[in-house]
């Protein structure tokens, strides 16, 4: 049996897949809110390279990967597929369980898929600087090495709470070459303004977004960047999914579902998308599902309104059609199981809403208790992010195991736990809780953004 299936160089796609030529309807666009009308490439070159603004809106289905990139990939990249043995066994399943592993990248997940391409796009575009959030530290990591290999100076606005639990992640973006700043901070007006009623804020991804467009904004030469969410991020991500059609091809298999964890859905869509294009294109050889998993203290797809709001807390970015707790949302002190974000993927949002990605949610403890199962069948410890999709497939892996069915599971490792063992800890010393963030909340988030801006209750 093929514990690990392998590519070489030269199988690496030259072309990321782009879905929006391929969405069953076409995606509501940003809106301005000044002016109620959908945001103008102009509107972003402000922030944004042009390359990516113009990728960002492409209707191309495939788009070349610059050979500077490529190069760049070959770091890591092609990146291992593996059969999960152990896990199988230990589960006593017929179903054949696979993971795309992106751990393997210098920063560690799958973020630098993106990171390269975005440094290099500004790079040729003669920006010096760039700016950006980091919630968990993946990643400002990711950007901070790109910005090392291409010569671009680095500031990265990191989540506090994050930045006081994760010391190590900070000395790594550092060693890179970048700047950090715990967010809210004092460098930016934004920040400055929450510090100043709230001293003891411990940040929301919202805040740190607001704080880093802030930074571009008012530097010369400087752009800002973003690590999920966006079409042109999501994109970026496909060699991952394109990778792994090419190594199940080797062993002659096809996924019947494919899985991943959703904090803004780059991972996942990067995953998915390749498959997805098989099936609207009917060249998907049986039926396939898609499975989103999120957390129950963040359950933007699950429990969110799909509705128009912002990106981030200061309202500064365009207005996005999405899932979305509302951008005030602060996440749970208590959750320690990373995917923080209130928003979601717009592409990803549209697909659900036609039911064609389903969502799931799970509480961290039975994250971590799949976590913990995983690392002891297979060897590698995942960060707590993907460990959402390891309890998904381990649900699956059960279900398959009472019917019999040898269904074929998919799923991405887009990062190891390495810098998560404070979570780890607080979970074997049996501090962890089980948590679902309230309906209420979301309720009454839903009405917030409707006071704000009464015309959206028409769109
Ligand atoms: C950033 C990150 C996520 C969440 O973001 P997506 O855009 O949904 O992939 C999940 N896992 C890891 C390891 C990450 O670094």
């Amino acid at each position: 049996m093929h514990r690990k299936i392998l590519l070489e160089e030269d199988e690496m796609p030259d072309k990321w897949y782009n879905i929006l030529p391929d969405l069953p309807k076409p995606l509501p666009p940003p809106i301005n809110p000044a002016t109620q009308e959908p945001a103008k490439p102009e509107d972003l070159m402000q922030i944004f390279a042009k390359e990516l603004i113009k990728q960002e809106m492409s209707d191309e289905r495939w788009i070349k990967i610059p050979d500077e990139v490529r190069e760049i990939y070959t770091l890591w990249r092609p990146t291992p597929l593996f059969r999960a043995v152990g896990l199988e066994k230990m589960l006593k399943t017929p179903a054949k369980i696979y993971y795309k592993f992106e751990s393997v990248s210098p920063a560690g997940s799958h973020k630098p898929n993106t990171a390269v391409a975005q440094a290099y796009y500004n790079m040729v575009e003669g920006i010096e600087n760039l700016t950006t959030e980091t919630g968990a530290g993946q990643w400002g990591s990711a950007l901070s090495f790109s910005g090392a290999m291409f010569g671009i100076n680095i500031t990265v606005y990191m989540v506090r709470i994050s930045y006081d639990q994760k010391p190590f992640r900070k000395t790594l973006m550092q060693m890179w070459g970048a700047k950090v700043y715990p967010s809210p901070s004092n460098n930016t007006k934004f920040g400055s303004e929450i510090l100043a009623k709230d001293p003891d804020n411990p940040g929301s991804l919202g805040i740190a977004i607001s704080e880093a467009i802030e930074d571009a904004v008012t530097h010369e030469n400087t752009k800002y960047t973003l690590g999920s969410v966006l079409n042109h991020v999501l994109l970026h991500q496909t060699v991952i999914g394109l990778e792994a059609k090419r190594q199940l091809e080797k062993v002659d298999d096809y996924p019947d579902k494919v899985i991943g964890c959703i904090g803004g859905g780059s991972s996942f869509s990067g995953l998915f998308w390749p498959f997805y294009y098989d099936v609207v294109t009917k060249k998907a050889p049986k039926d396939v599902e898609f499975v989103a998993v999120e957390p129950s203290a963040c359950p933007s797809v699950t429990k969110g309104a799909y509705m128009y709001d912002h990106g981030d807390s200061a309202k500064m970015t365009p207005l996005l059609k999405m899932h979305t707790l509302g951008h005030n949302f602060m996440p749970p002190p208590i959750h320690a199981g990373g995917l923080r974000y209130h928003g979601m993927a717009p592409t990803l949002c549209l697909l659900a809403n036609e039911g064609i990605v389903k969502a799931k949610a799970y509480n961290q403890l039975e994250v971590f208790d799949a976590a913990s199962m995983f690392t002891k069948a297979e060897g590698h410890l995942p960060a707590p992010e993907p460990s959402h999709a390891i309890k998904a497939v381990i649900d699956e892996a059960i279900e398959c195991r009472k019917t019999g069915e040898e269904k074929t599971l998919l799923f991405v490792l887009c990062g190891h736990g390495h810098f998560d063992m404070k979570a780890y800890e607080d979970y074997l010393g049996g501090k962890m809780v089980a948590y679902e963030y309230p309906s209420e909340e979301v309720k009454k988030a839903q009405e917030r953004i409707i006071e704000l801006y009464p015309w959206l209750r028409n769109l």
